[in-house]
């Protein structure tokens, strides 16, 4: 027991040891250092945490610390062959062997890497799941298996193992070879997804039923979220780019190609260096454009959801939904891109009315079956009800995902709500209004026309009753005669649409599609609201108010916020600095250091090499590499 207990020890010292000389980390973070502990003495480990929570580390630093005690070799599965370059050429920079396995490399270059799997020359491989599951590199596996030298598998983005996660990919199902091969390696599976289907289909499938689970929070404290009324997406979005990220790295979805298109466009002709993302593009153009936006600064992406999984950028600084995403669980994937390095971010997305409609028709027309639809109903409804929110969206989001939000609350209202001080809601409480009144006025007007024409019609007509428009439409149907014609004219077009949209998000509404047109219908729920037993609360359509914060959130980026005038000047200086160096080795910045790693040398300030120690993404291969640049480029532009 003593000898183990030791054993254990050394062990906890020796993984503290690599995360502070090779990634140059004080500290770890959240689960990090049980789920290290419990892989690198060989268990087997399901690993869901966020994106951004440094999912990476966790099998980085098991693979390195048991190649030094003799294991072998860790294989890394990774769906994202674009990114395995970046990624190896970032363990490269901390001084760490690694090599991908993928169509990307020629004839020779893949005979090279497989040569120094033989002869164990490698800490971590990582490989596409196609390329691993095909004979030739199971043979070499098996080699290596023989002699002892496989170390670990780890398997990244395994949510795609499952129908129920949104990135299903068919060539994850082979990868029960591993258990039924290799039995006795150790095997972890990673995933940002964390819903509880998927959980089980990956348990499942990847045979982990005695893997330990690691469960992170899900929380991502540095995001703000702020959801707002569609009016003009367009300029809204420009507005909030110019006000609040201007030159900084952002992510812009779209729902359509042609949309993204068109945005990208429209950006651009503003003077924002924005990219269009999307699966009609032509394959080596979209290449091109991930390229730069990973390489060079403050690039503004738009794209459809094609664009994104895997994206380690760490300075995204913002993601913006201009149209509204399918469901919860693919709204916090995207926006959790944003703010890897754990500084400020903002998740920001528009939404309307229109949204509402658009994705309810693509559900009632998909080819699926009704089963089906059901289920996507509901979490398009779950979607719907954090836009309608007006409480704190971070404690709804956490919600869905089965966690209570465990951080400050607000009682200044006698009751205990979750306040998290970074959302829309907490930051300017919405005016609540009484839409009770609006709403059943717009049900009796549905009433009212289904029975005066026996058929259906949409939100837009329906609306134009209710403000009393004579419009073409509404005198030929006869719908002046109606008795609820014009009895909304005290309410604004906006409200009454508000009004619409928590109907439908409450499901007193029923919006149904065919061959192309939408139309509103009563459901069981209309009752209810029509007698008055529901009250409708929504939040005021007032102009939303600038927020304050603004100007300070501006060039250059929240890792250089608080720098005095000097250190400015040494930030900037290594920034350029930093460009060279990446263009040089073909790979991103943020690779070589992070903005926050900058930002911690410029204000130090260091005369002498001694005085980089500590700093934190400064390991000691980097010190090596490039201490004696650092610390010229931060003299010659030491202020006299
Ligand atoms: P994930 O894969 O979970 O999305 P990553 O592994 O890419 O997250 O890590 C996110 C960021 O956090 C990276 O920039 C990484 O270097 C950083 N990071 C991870 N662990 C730590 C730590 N213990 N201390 C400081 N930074 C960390
Ligand atoms: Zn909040």
């Amino acid at each position: 027991m003593k000898c183990l207990a030791r054993w254990a020890t050394i062990t906890a010292v020796a993984y503290l040891t690599v995360l502070r000389e090779i990634f140059g980390y004080e500290s770890f973070r959240g689960p990090q250092q049980s789920i290290i502990a419990h892989v690198g003495a060989g268990g087997d480990a399901l690993v869901l945490m966020p994106t951004g929570g440094g999912k990476s580390l966790c099998y980085q630093i098991p693979a390195i610390v048991r190649q030094q005690a003799g294991h072998g070799i860790t294989i890394v599965v990774s769906p994202l062959i674009a990114l395995m370059h970046d990624q190896v050429g970032a363990l490269h920079e901390a001084g760490v062997s690694a090599a991908f396995l993928n169509s990307t490399l020629n004839a020779e270059e893949a005979q090279d890497v497989e040569q120094r799997l033989r002869r164990g020359d490698i800490t971590l491989l990582y490989a596409a799941p196609e390329r691993l599951t095909t004979p030739r590199f199971l043979a070499q596996l098996d080699s290596l298996h023989e002699r002892g030298m496989l170390s670990l598998f780890a398997i990244d983005e395994a949510h795609c193992v499952s129908q129920w996660g949104h990135d299903f990919r068919p060539e994850y199902r082979a990868l029960t070879v591993l258990h039924e091969r290799y039995a006795g390696v150790p095997r972890m599976a990673l995933t940002a997804t964390a819903d509880a289907l998927t959980r089980a289909d990956i348990v499942e499938r990847l045979h982990l039923e005695d893997a330990q689970q690691f469960v992170s929070s899900f929380d991502r404290p540095n995001i703000r979220y702020t959801i707002v009324e569609k009016k003009d997406a367009s300029t809204q979005l420009m507005r909030f780019i110019e006000r609040e990220h201007e030159g900084d790295a952002g992510v812009v979805y779209c729902q359509s190609r042609r949309r993204v298109e068109e945005v990208a466009e429209m950006l651009l002709e503003s003077g924002i260096d924005a990219l269009p993302y999307h699966a009609g593009l032509d394959a080596k153009l979209r290449q091109k454009h991930q390229d730069r936006f990973l390489r060079d600064e403050g690039v503004v992406m738009v794209a459809t959801i094609a664009f994104g999984m895997g994206i380690d950028k760490p300075d995204v600084r913002f993601v913006a939904h201009l149209d509204m995403p399918k469901n919860i669980e693919g709204y916090y994937q995207e926006t959790g891109r944003a703010g890897r390095d754990g500084l400020a971010a903002d998740a920001w997305m528009a939404y309307g009315l229109q949204d509402v409609v658009n994705q309810r028709r693509m559900i009632d027309e998909s080819p699926a079956a009704e089963e089906f639809k059901q289920v996507m109903r509901g979490k398009l409804d779950a979607l719907l009800a954090l836009a309608e929110a007006t409480d704190c969206r971070r404690a709804r989001l956490l919600g869905y995902f089965d966690e209570a939000y465990a951080g400050p609350q607000d009682t200044s209202k006698g009751v205990y709500m979750p306040f998290c001080g970074n959302c829309d809601n907490c930051l300017h409480p919405p005016e609540v209004w009484d839409g009770t009144d609006a709403a059943r006025k717009i049900l009796s007007t549905v009433y009212r026309t289904q029975q005066h024409n026996g058929h259906h019609f949409g939100a837009g007509h329906t609306m134009d009753i209710v403000r009393g428009k004579k419009t073409g439409k509404v005198t030929q149907r006869g719908h002046t005669s109606l008795s609820t014609f014009g009895v909304g004219t005290d309410y604004s077009e906006q409200q009454l649409r508000g009004v619409m949209r928590q109907l439908i998000a409450i499901g007193a509404l029923h919006v149904h599609s065919e061959d192309g047109f939408s139309t509103l219908h009563l459901t069981a729920g209309s009752r209810a609201v029509l007698k008055g037993e529901v009250a409708i609360q929504l939040r005021e359509s007032t102009s939303q108010k600038a927020d304050k914060r603004s100007k300070s959130r501006t060039t250059p980026g929240p890792a250089a916020a608080s720098l005095g005038q000097d250190a400015l000047v040494r930030f900037i200086n290594l920034k350029a600095w930093r460009a060279e160096v990446a263009k040089e080795h073909n790979l991103p910045a943020y690779v070589i250091f992070h903005d926050a790693t900058l930002a911690a040398i410029a204000e130090r300030a260091p005369q002498a090499l001694s005085e980089l120690h500590g700093i934190s993404g400064l390991g000691v291969k980097k010190l090596e590499a490039y201490g004696e640049q650092v610390l010229r480029v931060c003299q010659s532009f030491a202020p006299h």
